[in-house]
């Protein structure tokens, strides 16, 4: 660990070693190929965190939804749930593990020792739990308390092509850490009357931590979630949205859609739980949009082993046959 240390703040110090092989001084391009895949073979640990410090956006339904849409691409994915609520945990029934990614912080356990593999062979999960509302405390006087994630990844994350962290709502020391440890940024609004509220306070939150911590930092782009394409608010809002940020905004539209919200009780990303739905191909259709930017692995390299290999499905796991749609009512 003492290999990684560097003083805070000094952009350049970057730890030595392919998996920080930033283009250094270049805050790439939302779309740019560059940073850790440029010139690489696969995996290249390309790193997403799905920020946005206001609650209940959609951030832990793309963070799930995405990685689960990677994994179905056969790209080798980990999921880092990275918010104290462990809601990306439990949306793969895996509440209440141990050990967790507080562990990884606290130097108890190194991350290969807590990934667990899903029904997906391609997706492994660092869960999350209680402790980690701790960990912002307990991280305030510590040294580079802003590398802990990073240092933590940093064993793991040329295992896998892409790793997506879920962030808590908020902009403290847990999403500082999740930014210094990235390379790009998603940030999903919600299609709302304030969606763009606070927003000009995450984006200098952004350029912060590049100055500062990590200058290959960059926005992969703005995601616009729970659309409703018959509601006039919904489509004023997205408007605004891309005349406001242009080409940094996806495509890709999440509509609003309940089997994206029931899929999490029954353990399960969307596309495992009801693949034709709206959601599940919005987020198949996000990840084509991210992968297309990306250089193809050849062949797929599966993820190694993980350390919690997934429990085999019983009967009793099976999926039930989703129900119709209320009439009028969200579209599937
Ligand atoms: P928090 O800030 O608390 O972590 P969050 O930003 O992670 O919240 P989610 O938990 O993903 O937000 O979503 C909030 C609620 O909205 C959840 O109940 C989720 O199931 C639901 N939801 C998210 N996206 C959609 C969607 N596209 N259609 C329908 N429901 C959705
Ligand atoms: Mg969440």
């Amino acid at each position: 660990m003492s290999q990684q240390e560097r003083p805070p703040g000094a952009p350049g110090a970057m730890a030595p070693g392919p998996a920080y092989d930033r283009v250094e001084g270049s805050a790439a391009e939302p779309g740019a190929t560059q940073g850790p895949s440029a010139g690489r073979a696969a995996p290249m640990g390309r790193v997403f965190a799905v920020v946005n410090q206001k609650g209940g956006v959609g951030k832990t339904t793309t963070a799930v939804n995405l990685a689960a849409s990677f994994a179905a691409s056969e790209r080798s994915t980990l999921l880092v749930d990275f918010d104290p609520q462990a809601n990306a945990t439990s949306a793969f029934g895996l509440a209440g593990s141990s050990p967790h990614v507080y562990d990884a912080l606290s130097g108890e356990c190194v991350m290969k020792g807590m990934t667990r593999g899903t029904e997906l062979r391609y997706l492994h999960v660092v869960p999350s739990g209680r402790d980690l509302y701790g960990a912002e405390v307990e991280l305030v006087s510590a040294i580079s308390r802003e590398r802990r994630l990073e240092r933590a990844l940093a064993e793991i994350r040329e295992d896998y092509e892409l790793v997506v962290i879920d962030c808590p709502p908020s902009l403290g020391l847990l999403t500082l850490n999740a930014l210094a440890a990235a390379d790009r940024v998603i940030v999903p609004l919600q299609c709302e009357y304030y969606a763009l509220e606070g927003l000009a306070g995450l984006m200098e939150t952004v350029e912060l931590v590049r100055r500062e911590l990590n200058p290959g930092l960059a926005i992969e782009g703005v995601l616009l979630t729970m659309a409703d394409a018959r509601n006039n608010l919904s489509r004023q809002v997205e408007e605004e949205v891309r005349r406001h940020f242009g080409e940094q905004v996806f495509r890709t539209l999440i509509p609003r859609n309940v089997r994206l919200s029931e899929a999490p009780s029954h353990g399960k990303p969307v596309l495992l739980y009801d693949v034709h739905s709206k959601g599940a191909t919005a987020y198949l259709e996000l990840a084509a949009e991210v992968l297309g930017r990306l250089p193809a692995p050849q062949p797929p390299t599966p993820p190694p082993s993980p350390a919690f290999p997934a429990p085999e499905p019983q009967a009793s796991d099976a999926v039930p046959e989703p129900e119709a749609e209320p009439a009028g009512g969200t579209p599937s």
